[in-house]
């Protein structure tokens, strides 16, 4: 079993984003920028927030925390969108999920301009992603295409199960992977990746252990600990465990897969923390430079 580790290759991917940072620097351009509308005190979304803003720092983007008061109307919330839209010294926003219960996500992410869109969750920019256009591509899904593309593990003709079906994880990580690699998106690493067969699975799905049984990958993304335990798994898949659940005390960390039993049937398998969620906040950052890139020519 090899342990696919997000938190190195997010790590060689930082290096890599500093050395073109510091590139346009020395060629006279100014530093990308990156802001996060945090609404509220939720400390799980206060912490997502700051590792993303030190992710910046260590590679020379920008980044405006821009934090308001849980009570803040939708209105309000909206013209800020319109202002971050307007910046032009803003290369990308993101606005951090979840949002209080009286503002509707669709409203305010529909808001956002795609271009400023870093976080790839636009009607437009999963669109365009769909349609083989220039987008920016959904940070998770592209965060798990890029561990895989690193670990040289291929998707074409392969069965892929997903579980979960959101439009941040489950439903952009199906398309993303099902693609003709012709489709891939400039700045994307495409080596061998779309081409899958994919199934994706939901609460309502029969026999879900059955289907998991038959998949060479199986990406889980539904927030519930242990969901996928090892009679779901066939001898030598590849296990990526998106979920992200606090236990016990609230503080520790675990996924959605049964890891302790699962790891020895995988040929590869990442481990929660360190697998998936360095690879989304990387791949941020990759979108920031990409906005930035797109905003200057
Ligand atoms: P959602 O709650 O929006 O979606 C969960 C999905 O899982 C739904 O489609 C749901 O089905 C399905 N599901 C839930 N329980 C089961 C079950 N027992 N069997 C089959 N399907 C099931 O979650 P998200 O997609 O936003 O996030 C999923 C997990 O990933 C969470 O733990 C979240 O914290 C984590 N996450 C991690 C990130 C990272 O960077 N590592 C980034 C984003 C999310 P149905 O539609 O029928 O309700």
């Amino acid at each position: 079993m090899t342990l696919l580790d997000g938190k190195h290759i997010a790590s060689l991917i930082r290096a890599e984003l500093k050395q073109q940072v510091d590139q346009l620097l020395a060629d006279g351009h100014r530093a990308p920028k990156l802001a996060v509308v945090i609404v509220g005190h939720n400390p799980a979304s206060e912490t997502y927030v700051n590792n993303k803003i030190k992710a910046c720092a260590e590679v020379g983007i920008q980044a405006e925390k821009v934090a308001l008061e849980a009570d803040i109307t939708e209105a309000d919330l909206l013209q800020e969108v319109q202002r971050l839209n307007q910046d032009p010294s803003v290369d990308g926003f993101i606005v951090q999920l979840p949002l209080p219960e009286h503002i509707n996500e669709t409203t305010i992410l529909s808001a956002i301009d795609y271009r400023k869109d870093v976080d790839g969750l636009t009607p437009e920019n999963v669109g365009r992603t769909v349609q083989g256009l220039p987008s920016l591509v959904s940070a998770t899904p592209k965060g798990i295409r890029e561990l895989l593309a690193r670990y040289n593990i291929p998707t074409a003709g392969r069965h892929v199960v997903v579980i979960g079906r959101s439009n941040i994880v489950g439903k952009p990580v199906a398309m993303l992977l099902m693609q003709k690699p012709y489709l891939s998106l400039p700045g994307m690493s495409a080596a061998s990746l779309g081409d899958a067969t994919v199934t994706i699975c939901h609460s309502k799905t029969q026999d879900l252990a059955a289907i998991c049984r038959t998949a060479d990958i199986i990406i889980v993304a539904a927030g519930s600990p242990k969901l996928l335990t090892a009679d779901m798994v066939k001898p030598g898949a590849t296990i990526i465990d998106v979920g992200i659940n606090r236990v016990m005390d609230g503080y520790r960390l675990v996924g959605d897969v049964d890891f302790d039993a699962v790891a020895p049937k995988a040929a590869y398998i990442t481990p929660v923390p360190g697998g998936v969620g360095p690879m989304t906040i990387v791949s941020l950052l990759q979108n920031t430079l990409q906005a930035y890139q797109n905003h200057k020519s």
